[in-house]
């Protein structure tokens, strides 16, 4: 008898999130044909309980003082193995006003500087990337906006898009660069989902930085990676893709960062961006889940500093 084929790693995550973002976009769907909207907090929170329990959201007690958020910190935990990836995500939904898009981090929306200093200030808080969560309603709302592998009519990329990540690096880069068209080209840099947990999507990844990284960091970039490493080379990817459309690069150090980093030693390397950018990602991927994080998988409380910054956890089985 044939032996059942062995699951790739990250397959049930990936059968997750792919179900989970099919009942979310009825769920959009219903909301355009009722009201002509849906709303952020419904489709996370429908997000998150239909994708249980791979996905489990821990929420805090909200500090009535604080000024929270809609941020949540992701962190997708590998429990066999410890190794971790922490991802701060705000959730934005793509907005159609007549021919044109909107998500509401344009240059052009007054609150845009000081929402993102602030995004980005939490995330280097953590010591963790920042990501835009997109909710982007159905491919029939989004005629005329097309996603970098378009293959109209039934466009599968653009079906798996109805929830998509982007970099908040990419996004502050993509506005500076050129603010009006800024949610297209967000767009068409973000990542479906689901994509996240899929090892069989394309991997390879010639970074402009390649040469300077040490041998665990070059394995990391061109070979297959699985689980939580997968994740963090997923995020990575968006902003050494645009990295990698400005040829020009002064000669970067490698810069030594704290111990629980997966990868320590990281090029220097800010390219356009406003941070250096293999830092701002791969200081999420960790060798085991910060305190934190076990104190609210235990039922505990989280300290302040954690509480007043994010709604919650959401933890991700990968
Ligand atoms: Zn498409």
């Amino acid at each position: 008898m044939k032996p059942a084929e062995t699951p790739a790693p990250g397959a049930a995550l990936l059968a997750a999130l792919t179900e989970s973002r099919t009942f979310v976009a009825e769920h959009m769907a219903f909301g355009l044909s009722f009201s002509g909207r849906w709303s952020e907090e419904t489709v996370t929170d429908l997000l998150c309980q239909k994708a249980a329990p791979a996905l489990q959201p821990i929420l805090f007690t909200r500090n009535q003082e604080a000024l929270v958020g809609a941020d949540w910190l992701w962190w997708f935990i590998e429990r066999d193995s410890g190794i971790c990836f922490g991802l701060l995500c705000q959730a934005k939904n793509l907005k159609k006003k007549g021919k044109d898009w909107y998500i509401g981090f344009e240059q052009e929306n007054k609150t845009y500087g000081p929402q993102m200093a602030n995004f980005l200030a939490a995330a280097e808080h953590f010591q963790v990337p920042a990501a835009y969560l997109l909710y982007c309603g159905t491919p029939a709302y989004r005629t005329g906006l097309g996603c970098t592998q378009h293959a109209p009519p039934d466009c599968v990329r653009c079906e798996r898009s109805a929830v998509s990540v982007l970099s908040a690096l990419a996004a502050d880069y993509l506005v500076s660069r050129r603010p009006e068209g800024a949610a297209a080209a967000a767009f068409q840099s973000a990542l479906p989902l689901e994509d996240l947990a899929d090892p069989d999507l394309p991997q390879e990844l010639f970074d402009i930085n390649l040469d300077i990284c040490g041998p665990e960091l070059r394995e990391f970039l061109l070979d297959p990676q699985y689980r939580a490493p997968l994740v963090a080379k997923k995020i990575f990817e968006q902003l050494s893709r645009l990295r990698l459309s400005v040829f020009s690069r002064a000669s970067i150090a490698m810069k030594s960062h704290r111990d629980t980093m997966v990868f320590p030693q990281l090029p220097d390397d800010s390219g356009h961006f406003s941070a250096p950018y293999f830092r701002h990602v791969l200081r999420g991927l960790r060798r085991e889940i910060p305190d934190y994080v076990r104190e609210a998988l235990e039922g505990n409380a989280v300290p302040l500093d954690v509480s007043e910054r994010v709604a919650g956890i959401v933890v991700v089985h990968v």
